[in-house]
């Protein structure tokens, strides 16, 4: 007998009819002999009602006041989904998030779940009762000792249903939606996008701008820690939908801290790296795709890519190395130099030191806090690049065991969470698993800017501090002028708007150093957990996007993925020839 936790979301329970329907599923299941729990949203649009409801009073309702007012929509549903259950013979039982003790910090409109009581669903469950939970709520201490109800944020049932299969032990957590589950991109910008039959956690955080809209990040991330296998299907048809898998080994679960409040997860660190700097050469379609098949050729695995903005018709491209490919790499950039023009730099005793979690996504105060700590530790960063879970920078060896220090007790991080050098086993994972489109980015770059510790900290705390996003930072190297350095970055349209009174005040604070605004760009994000082994992805993307004659602004990588940055027309011929090349609808 399987212990099967089911959710379904807004449009699964849109009206009666379709409550009526996973009712009768529930049963099919039920008599297969699977225990079930249920949790499910509030049926279509209702929460989206109920803002509206609470805007036409109040711009800025009172908080607790706004939990009490959506957490009703759930209570309806579960309501209505128990009454169905005991039509079709099914004994069943509807619980609130307050009554089953799901309990959360005490923070309203976005609190993370810390325990969930299990006593009172196990029971029923015993009893041969189907339990039918409301998502998106649970229920907190006052100061003052008093119960309060909270919720988990827009989407948020989906993260009730996973941490209930945490806490449950369930076998399967089983998230029924409108959409078949995970597909390579977006149907609407590749018609031919497939369906993938799975994908892990880490490469469904790295698609967000795909995932999200089919999976709560936070869900993700408890999948993730805890090794929760998490199936997507649609709950019109019987397609088997994506499977989740974590690839990490599974944390113990901790009663208290079950959602971890903390934003970063792990730091790592990887020494003996080298970095090679390419400077001065040709800002064209193609490039990056010859030097990168070149050392692909060589069977040089690259592991950080990084190019800034062109600075008139030139472009830096930086990348890493591991120690014991310099030879081999320096004869290559002999050879690409001589071809391309431009010249080369190589640096040893570097170190790659990363900081990952799923609560890094959206905030940009979590690179802020990095590069802020590693300048109050007087450690210089060479080069930085950020992807949505993660943010790396390389710094010299002899910083490093400062630099964990420093990092591991602003972050809060134990010596289980910090990685030295960390034995990864190759596995055979595809090298692409799918795309993430994000449009409507703008590129801008601080020029010129003092290279001392403390000025990329300073820029993004400016930022951070005033609530504006920035995405995938570039710092690179540049040999030509070695007293100065470039950080590039790409910010959402409106808030590049907002930005100009904080640009003003830092371009002041670092004399010398001006702005300059990039054109309107899209960011295209290649996924997939093969990537890190194989030598030479890289290249194919770059060459795919070659080969439709797109110039690529700026790359930033991580382990799994590869961004570029492309200007906002060519966005959605970009996606579509990686997805051609890489051949994702086969
Ligand atoms: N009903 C909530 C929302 O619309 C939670 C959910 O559907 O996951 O955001
Ligand atoms: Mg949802």
């Amino acid at each position: 007998m399987a212990l099967l936790v089911k959710k379904f979301g807004g449009t699964s329970v849109g009206d009666i009819k379709k409550i009526k329907n996973i009712a009768s599923s529930i049963l099919q299941s039920k008599e297969a002999g699977n225990e079930i729990v249920v949790v499910v949203s509030a049926m279509g649009q209702t929460t989206d009602d109920l803002n509206c409801l609470a805007e036409s009073i109040s711009k800025n309702p009172n908080r607790r006041e706004l939990d009490m007012l959506l957490s009703t929509g759930e209570q309806v549903t579960i309501a209505l989904l128990s009454m169905a259950l005991n039509e079709y013979g099914i004994p069943a039982i509807s619980m609130t998030g307050s009554q089953v003790g799901i309990i959360t910090e005490s923070i309203h409109g976005k609190a993370r779940i810390l325990d969930i009581k299990t006593e009172r669903i196990q029971n029923y469950i015993n009893q041969g009762f189907v339990v039918v939970v409301a998502g998106f709520q649970g229920t907190t201490l006052s100061h003052t000792g008093s119960m309060e109800i909270t919720t988990l944020g827009r989407g948020g049932s989906d993260t009730s249903a996973v941490a209930l299969s945490t806490a449950l032990g369930a076998e399967t957590c089983e998230i029924y939606t409108d959409v078949p589950g995970v597909l390579t991109t977006d149907p609407r910008i590749v018609p031919k996008a497939k369906l993938l039959d799975e994908i892990s956690c880490e490469e469904m955080l790295e698609l967000a701008s795909v995932g999200a809209s089919v999976l709560h990040p936070r869900a993700v991330e408890i999948a993730r820690n805890y090794g929760i296998k998490l199936c997507v299907k649609s709950s019109q048809s019987d397609s088997s939908g994506t499977l989740l898998e974590s690839q990490i080994q599974p944390l113990p679960l901790k009663r208290g801290i079950l959602e971890l409040t903390k934003t970063v997860n792990s730091l790592e660190v990887l020494e003996n790296q080298a970095v090679f700097s390419l400077s001065n050469i040709p800002d064209r379609p193609g490039i990056a795709a010859q030097i990168f098949e070149k050392l692909s050729e060589a069977s040089i695995n690259v592991d950080l890519i990084i190019q800034a903005t062109n600075d008139g018709n030139n472009n830096d491209i930086t990348f890493t190395v591991s120690e014991l490919e310099v030879k081999k790499t320096e004869e290559q950039c002999e050879l690409i130099t001589s071809q391309l023009g431009g010249e080369y730099n190589l640096k040893t005793n570097m170190t790659k030191l990363s900081i990952q979690g799923a609560g890094i996504m959206g905030r940009p105060s979590v690179s802020a806090d990095l590069f802020d700590t590693l300048s109050q530790a007087n450690i210089n960063v060479r080069l930085i690049a950020t992807s949505e879970i993660k943010v790396s920078c390389v710094i010299e060896i002899n910083n490093i065991p400062k630099a964990i220090r420093f990092v591991a007790e602003k972050f809060k991080l134990s010596d289980t969470q910090i990685f030295v050098n960390p034995i990864i086993e190759k596995q055979e994972l595809p090298e692409v698993r799918g795309i993430a489109l994000d449009k409507n980015q703008v590129q801008v770059s601080f020029r010129k800017l003092p290279d001392r510790p403390g000025v990329a900290a300073s820029i993004c705390l400016a930022l951070a501090e005033n609530n504006l996003l920035f995405d995938t930072i570039v710092q690179s190297e540049r040999i030509s002028s070695s007293k100065n350095k470039d950080i590039s970055f790409t910010m959402n349209k409106q808030d590049r708007e907002k930005a100009n009174l904080v640009f003003d005040a830092l371009t002041k604070k670092l004399p010398g150093s001006y702005i300059e605004d990039g054109p309107a760009i899209s960011k295209v994000s290649t996924v997939g957990a093969g990537m890190a082994f194989k030598v030479g992805t890289a290249g194919k993307i770059f060459r795919a996007l070659a080969e439709q004659n797109i110039n690529i602004e700026m790359i930033a990588t991580s382990e799994i993925r590869t961004s570029c940055i492309v200007l906002e027309k060519d966005s959605d011929k970009a996606v579509n020839a990686i997805h051609d090349h890489f051949e994702l609808d086969k």
